[in-house]
């Protein structure tokens, strides 16, 4: 057993973490306020190669995993930039398609997916199925050789930059008649699909929205992968990857938290000579935090390394508890910084309560903190499903 990031591992984290830093939870927030995109760091960081970093090399990707795709977004979120795309895009999207797309998919998709210049952001929640995807609505019909897609997805992030979007539907099976889940790489500007902007309580230069889908007409090779037995398979691929990242957002964004509260302790002084981080009220709780960040990280890296050895079972239990240590982490982090900067904490200058509804929100999405319980009482401690 080994601690141990590779050297290039460790390279990767200090290239990044220096790339966010040039940019900052200062660009982040202005960018949010003006309700524009992060497009200049997102370009850069395609650029560097770092939204690939988990890509094949032959796609144009880094040929790295998802322990190197947890690095860049741990480390962006530590430069206090947390990019929801990032689990997306290059987590969700890009894992899908490389795992289960055709030949043609790979190869129309990753290279822009690696170099940032595409964005496919992916649609599974609908209003009535919430966190029960067996109740999706979203049907898609075959129409000659084309397919035809109906239905109503949520809180769907970042739909107005990106050029596609992953569409878990439905599908009727034709051997047993039953429903059963396909994906579909849907373009943006498709006839038929609409959306409207959610107005969220998340300080965040990434949107979220309603998307209508009404007879959106898309050719058979919309269809992800060789036929609809992929669907499921695909659908599942996208979990692990997803848990991880956003886990390694968490902790990053619970690490810059932590980070700038003890800055602002250790030399604000407002009785005598004395810190009011030398107070025991003030730095325990910090410190707490940085131990829950910190056992978090410790089960982010964990995940990643099963994951990226195709330990998938093993790494789906690790990357669940890992998403849950984090985003509790994380909200726990951000709440405890901002009493510790006392009125300061809730300015915007300071950089900290900004993040307040980011870190709450990251207890809901993508997977809510019960849902990972019920499959930690189900799947480990081999309780009855209770839903
Ligand atoms: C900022 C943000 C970004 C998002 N981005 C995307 C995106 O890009 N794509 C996408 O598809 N979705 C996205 N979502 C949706 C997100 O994945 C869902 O909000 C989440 O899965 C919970 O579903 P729900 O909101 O329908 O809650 P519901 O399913 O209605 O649940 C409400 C509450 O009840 C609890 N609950 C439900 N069932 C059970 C049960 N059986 N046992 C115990 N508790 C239960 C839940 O944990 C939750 O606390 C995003 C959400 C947010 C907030």
């Amino acid at each position: 057993m080994t601690f141990d990031f590779t050297p290039e591992q460790d390279q990767l984290r200090d290239a990044v973490r220096a790339l966010g830093r040039r940019y900052g939870h200062g660009y982040f927030v202005e960018k949010a306020k003006a309700g524009e995109h992060t497009t200049e760091l997102w370009a850069e960081a395609g650029r560097l190669g770092y939204l690939g970093v988990n890509i094949p090399t032959e796609y144009g990707g880094g040929g790295g995993g998802i322990t190197e795709l947890a690095i860049v977004c741990e480390e962006l979120a530590a430069a206090g930039c947390p990019l929801l795309l990032l689990v997306v895009s290059p987590a969700i999207a890009a894992t899908v398609i490389n795992r289960h797309g055709t030949e043609e998919q790979r190869k129309r998709h990753l290279p822009g997916l690696a170099d940032g210049s595409q964005k496919i952001v992916f649609a599974i929640t609908e209003p009535e199925a919430g966190s029960n995807f067996h109740r999706l609505g979203t049907v898609a019909r075959r129409d000659g050789d084309d397919w035809l897609l109906n239905g109503r997805k949520c809180y769907i992030s970042g739909v107005d930059e990106a050029g596609h979007v992953l569409v878990v539907a439905r599908t009727e099976d034709s051997s047993t008649g039953k429903l059963k889940p396909a994906l579909f790489l849907v373009p943006t500007d498709a006839a038929g699909l609409t959306r409207s902007k959610l107005d969220m309580e998340i300080v965040s230069p990434e949107n979220q929205f309603l998307l209508y889908l009404d007879d959106v007409r898309v050719p058979a090779d919309a269809l992800v992968g060789e036929s609809l037995d992929a669907g499921l398979p695909a659908l599942f691929a996208g979990l692990n990857p997803e848990r991880i990242t956003v886990a390694a957002m968490g902790a990053g964004t619970g690490r810059y938290a932590i980070e700038r509260a003890s800055e602002y302790t250790a030399t604000r002084k407002v009785w005598g000579g004395r810190s009011i981080g030398s107070h025991q009220g003030v730095s325990h709780p910090l410190a707490h935090a940085a131990v829950q960040v910190e056992l978090a990280r410790l089960m982010i890296q964990k995940a990643a390394t099963l994951y990226d050895a195709g330990r998938d079972l093993e790494a789906g239990v690790a990357g669940n508890m890992a998403k849950y240590a984090a985003g509790e982490a994380a909200a726990l982090a951000v709440d405890t910084a901002v009493q510790a900067l006392g009125g300061a904490g809730m300015t915007t200058e300071y950089g900290v309560a900004t993040l307040l509804g980011a870190v709450r929100a990251g207890r809901i999405a993508p997977v809510s903190r019960e849902m990972i319980l019920n499959f930690v009482a189900q799947h480990v401690l081999g309780q009855e499903k209770s839903y």
